[in-house]
């Protein structure tokens, strides 16, 4: 049995105020289309949103063809052991920052940006200049078969340049990606994290509600 944790922290942002629609993906829009003052028997509200907006994951295939989708990971994949990094580079994440980590193979590393701490994560308007992570640093997580990559912002990739260096590094060598969580109020350190995409039969990626423990 697992004991009750002392700390306990969600950090995922919330739909329809803190998430960021991706530019010229379709918006995220929630409207209720039953309502209990209106007459009806219950509130409804039907929900328009891609896979990837807000707290989310991607599995492979959502860069490579007949790479891994939702389906091919089981529920335990979503819950590891995780650090939580903060990093000081208010551009980029390179590997000088995450060499003194003491990782096991499978953990998941966390980075703990500019972006949430300027408020960037959670202002729901898409900024162009957010922290990414570096081909160099995706590389160096492969090198220590890290589990899991989560960043602060909508992707791992920088914003300019459209060759996606960083997704098809992790995503090429089966780590899986959790993009848009914010980490402002949770320190760095070890902690477990359970982050669990929504059950979309085949789908590249789903939101999640990603929390950690310890
Ligand atoms: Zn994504």
């Amino acid at each position: 049995m697992m004991q009750s944790p002392k700390e306990i922290y969600d950090i995922s942002v919330s739909l329809g105020d803190e998430a960021i629609d991706w530019p010229g993906n379709p918006p995220y829009n929630r409207e209720l289309i039953s309502r209990i003052a209106d007459g009806a028997y219950c509130d409804l509200s039907q929900i328009t949103m891609t896979t990837h907006v807000g707290t989310h994951v991607d599995t492979p295939a959502h860069f490579i063809a007949s790479g891994k989708n939702l389906d091919e990971y089981p529920v335990e994949r979503w819950i590891r052991p995780a650090h939580v990094v903060s990093i000081e580079d208010k551009e980029v994440i390179s590997p000088e920052e995450l060499k003194g980590l003491d990782i096991a193979p499978g953990d998941a590393l966390l980075f703990k940006t500019a972006n949430s701490s300027s408020g960037r994560s959670t202002s729901g308007v898409f900024e162009d200049d957010f922290v990414y992570i570096s081909p160099e640093a995706a590389r160096f997580c492969v090198a220590k078969k890290v589990g899991l990559v989560g960043i602060d912002y909508g992707s791992v990739d920088r914003r300019s340049g459209h060759d996606f260096p960083s997704h098809y590094e992790l995503l090429g060598n089966g780590i899986l990606i959790l993009e848009g969580i914010t980490l402002k109020d949770v320190p760095a350190g070890r902690y477990t994290i359970f982050c669990l995409p929504m059950k979309v039969k085949g789908a590249e990626g789903a939101p999640a509600r990603a929390v950690l423990v310890r």
